[in-house]
Formats: C-alpha cells, sequence, structure tokens
C-alpha cells in the first residue's frame, strides 16, 4: 500500500469508510483506527493492522444518540442517563448487544461498548454515514495511544489509506469505561471523564479497574500503553543519579521537591493544568523513546479527577 495521506477531507474519509478501508479518526480522547463496525470484514483489518489479539474487543463510536437502540437492548437507566450527560464525550457504555453487531467487534462477548466521541469533525462524518465505526486507538497493540495525526503516520503510515487531521487531541487519554450490572454501576478502564463527574449524576461507582476483579477489560492488562523506556516511580529516598529524566506535573511540583540534578525534565504541564496535563502524557512518553531515554523518573499525582486515570496510565506503564 502506498503511504497514508494526512488531510481534513472528510468526503474522501466517507468514501474510504463506505469501501470497507481503514480511516484514522480525531477524537477528543485519542486517535482512532475505524472501519465499518457492521462489517465483519471490514473490522479485521483493524486487528491485523494494529496487531491486536482478537481477545481485546472494540468499541462502536455513534454520532446520534438514537443509534444506542439499534445496536444494543435492554438498556439499562443508568446507562440512558450518562448517555444524556455526558455524550458527546469521553465515557465508553458496555450494554447488552443486539445481533446487528459482529462478534468480531465484541471478541465474541455479549456485550458491545459504545460512545459519541466529542470532535466537531468525526462527529460529522459519523452523522453523514449509515453505520457505526468499530475503532480501537490507531496505535500498535500495547503502545502508547496517538494524540496526534503525526503519531499515527508514525507507526501506521504505511498500512492506511488516510488520516484525518483533526489536531491534538484535547483530553488525550482514552475514555472511561462503564459497565452494568443489576443496579450497579462498574468501571472498568479510568479515563476522560472523572469519576466525580460520573458519580455526581448517578450515585456511587465500584471501581473495577483491575486485573483481579471478576468482570474483565483487556485495557485492564497491567502492560498496556507502554513506551519502551524503563519508567520508575520516584519519592524522596529514591536515588535519581541513575535517571536519564524526570517526569514532573508542573514547574510548580519540582519546586516542591527541590530537584536539583542536571536531567531532563518533561512537564506535562508546565503551569500544573491537569486537563492540559492529560492531553500531553502520551507525547511526553513519544519523546522518551525518540530520544532513546533508558530510564526515567515520574511523580504521582494526587489521586483525584483526571490525576486518577494519568496515575493509572502511568502505573501501567511503568510495569
Ligand atoms: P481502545 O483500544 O482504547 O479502543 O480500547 C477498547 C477497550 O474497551 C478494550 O480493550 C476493552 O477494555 C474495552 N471494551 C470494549 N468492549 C468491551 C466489552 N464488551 N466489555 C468489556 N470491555 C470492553
Ligand atoms: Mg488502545
Amino acid at each position: 500500500m502506498a503511504v497514508a495521506e494526512i488531510g481534513t477531507d472528510l468526503n474522501r474519509a466517507i468514501d474510504l469508510l463506505k469501501l470497507d478501508n481503514l480511516v484514522a479518526i480525531p477524537t477528543e480522547t485519542v486517535y482512532g483506527l475505524a472501519a465499518n463496525g457492521l462489517n465483519p470484514l471490514a473490522v479485521s483489518q483493524i486487528f491485523q493492522v494494529k496487531n491486536r489479539p482478537h481477545f481485546d474487543p472494540l468499541i462502536l463510536h455513534i454520532g446520534k444518540i438514537e443509534q444506542l437502540d439499534d445496536l444494543a437492548q435492554n438498556i439499562p437507566q443508568k446507562a440512558k442517563i450518562l448517555a444524556q450527560q455526558f455524550w458527546p464525550g469521553p465515557i465508553t457504555l458496555v450494554l447488552e448487544k443486539k445481533d446487528v453487531v459482529p462478534s468480531i467487534v465484541t471478541s465474541g462477548l455479549p456485550t458491545v461498548g459504545i460512545r459519541m466521541p466529542n470532535h466537531p469533525m468525526t462527529l460529522e462524518l459519523l452523522q453523514r454515514i449509515s453505520f457505526p465505526l468499530a475503532a480501537p486507538s490507531a496505535n500498535p497493540f500495547k503502545y502508547v495511544s496517538p494524540t496526534t495525526a503525526q503519531h499515527v503516520f508514525n507507526q501506521l503510515g504505511f498500512q492506511i489509506p488516510y488520516i484525518l487531521d483533526g489536531g491534538n487531541c484535547k483530553i488525550g487519554i482514552e475514555s472511561t469505561i462503564v459497565a452494568f450490572h443489576n443496579d450497579d454501576v462498574h468501571v472498568l478502564r479510568l479515563g476522560g471523564l472523572s469519576l466525580e463527574k460520573i458519580e455526581s449524576v448517578i450515585g456511587p461507582v465500584i471501581v473495577s479497574t483491575d486485573i483481579h476483579t471478576t468482570i474483565q477489560a483487556p485495557g485492564q492488562l497491567l502492560q498496556h500503553y507502554a513506551p519502551s523506556c524503563k519508567l520508575v516511580p520516584i519519592d524522596e529516598s529514591t536515588d535519581k543519579m541513575n535517571l536519564d529524566g524526570l517526569i514532573l506535573l508542573s514547574k510548580n511540583s519540582e519546586k516542591q521537591r527541590k530537584i536539583n540534578l542536571k536531567i531532563k525534565r518533561f512537564y506535562l504541564s508546565e503551569a500544573g493544568d491537569i486537563l492540559e496535563a492529560s492531553s500531553n502524557l502520551f507525547s511526553v512518553l513519544r519523546q522518551l523513546d525518540d530520544l532513546d531515554l533508558k530510564t526515567v523518573g515520574f511523580e504521582w499525582l494526587e489521586e483525584n479527577g483526571l490525576g486518577r486515570a494519568i496515575n493509572d496510565r502511568l502505573k501501567r506503564a511503568s510495569n
């Protein structure tokens, strides 16, 4: 295949998708590798290109809330509330699937993950086609997710025809995934929508992001989102002499830690803005590999809001 084109031509993207080709699409979380989610042959190319194991299910992306009823059944009231409140946005609902959803999308599970992404270009695209898009993150399996068109190009540029360029992803980490059991809401993956926001509309949720919990999602794999470089958490007692670099939340957190070493600093957000930090996280992880650094330290962020999801990715990247 020729090298991928990067562009903003929605008609081109739509034509390719209608012909069952793959197109990389921007979302507010990360870039997705999209195909017609109702066509098993189109979807199978996603697994091939990503080198993704077939036990790892895909998320279906929709452009209108009414599409939920075409794809899922017995939708719990709490799921409807979350969709109304937060879509388009960074939350994926795991629901009982209808027969139209091919089993390759769900890895044979009776449930399907569905989300309406909040990116103007991709929303318009989704609203102009008659099928949902299956789209996992547009990176090789287990590697860090892409947050720019160039990230996608660098890794998949020779395997897909088109990358729709929607700029930098505003949130920069994957969606929060929730599932429903009886009246309980389980969070399977921490992500772009904070627990606090979810709980503010449906009350307490159960966090089941651990690989040892009964409900399992492959996004829970301990080693996921991993750069090649070794990441180590730091605290006051860490010997920082062996580090080639340091990931810090902000200039202020550096001051508080009184770090005087002459090693390279990577600030997730110089001013300490948590949304900016999450949108920069994966770019920073990629830079470590581009610079061929061997061992890099990082600090844990405060365990609330988006900080919780950033810590989750740092933990999985450091294993
Ligand atoms: P991504 O590669 O970021 O699109 O992640 C897709 C992730 O969504 C998978 O790795 C699973 O963790 C999760 N997922 C998708 N569908 C389901 C499902 N039916 N049940 C549980 N988790 C799901
Ligand atoms: Mg992924």
